[in-house]
């Protein structure tokens, strides 16, 4: 999960600069990981076992030069996940509006699907979903599709839940709203988590070198710090000493 891709240092930790996010898919390029959109997990069987699905939350009008053209020129693939309400504006939960806050546009979204990208939806105004009634957050859900379906004019597919926030109201409105697929921002791998409306994902931060994505892409969690690290291999090392015995 990623989110903007300034140019210059970003103003959040969920933002990466561009030329970071370019050393990330350089990396994924040369170490042979095939990318594939969010809705193509629904048939999994039929991918490889090196898979990466990159998703980009909110819609910045940023991602347009620092991912949706280096992905095109390599082949690659990526899923978005827009807030309708902000389509050509700025997304007002990022504090006062500069070049960092602005989003994406109508004709932006168009030519990116027409690439083969995928836009999915992630509501019109971006509320913790935890805090609405069913009637409000089906409302919320089922309007950004409409949005979306009449700006590519074609069905969508797959739902994020705004900063992951999400309960049981959440998800029946979500497969009311006839979504396949939606994500969370939980750690973990796709297979982990049997229900398609609750797909994990693994968090990129402004910080992240290529050594993190690598072991964010080897441990599919969010903590990779180097003491979780060696606590691990403490434990297999320890885990093996005992089955030998
Ligand atoms: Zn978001």
């Amino acid at each position: 999960m990623y989110h903007g891709t300034p140019k210059d240092q970003p103003k959040s930790n969920y933002s990466i600069r561009a030329d970071r996010f370019s050393a990330h898919l350089r990396y994924l390029k040369k170490q042979g990981w095939n990318s594939v959109l969010f809705r193509e997990l629904y048939n999994v069987s039929a991918l490889p076992e090196k898979t990466v699905v990159l998703t980009f939350d909110d819609g910045y009008a940023d991602n347009y030069e620092g991912v949706f053209l280096p992905l095109a020129e390599n082949n690659m693939k990526a899923t978005w996940f827009i807030t309708t309400d902000c389509i050509g504006k700025h997304s007002h939960w990022m504090g006062p509006p500069s070049a960092q806050t602005q989003m994406l546009t109508v004709e932006q979204l168009r030519q990116m699907e027409n690439a083969g990208m995928e836009i999915g939806s992630h509501t019109c105004s971006h509320p913790d979903l935890t805090t609405l009634s069913y009637q409000q957050q089906q409302d919320e859900i089922t309007q950004s599709k409409q949005v979306l379906e009449s700006i590519i004019h074609k069905k969508i597919s797959s739902f994020a839940y705004p900063y992951g926030r999400y309960n049981s109201d959440s998800i029946s409105a979500a497969k009311d709203a006839d979504f396949q697929l939606a994500c969370t921002t939980s750690p973990g791998w796709f297979g982990s988590e049997k229900n398609p409306l609750l797909v994990r994902r693994i968090t990129i931060f402004a910080n992240d070198s290529v050594s993190i994505l690598a072991r964010k892409l080897t441990f599919a969690d969010n903590d990779v710090s180097w003491k979780k690290m060696t606590r691990y291999y403490y434990q297999r090392i320890n885990d093996r000493l005992i089955g030998n015995r």
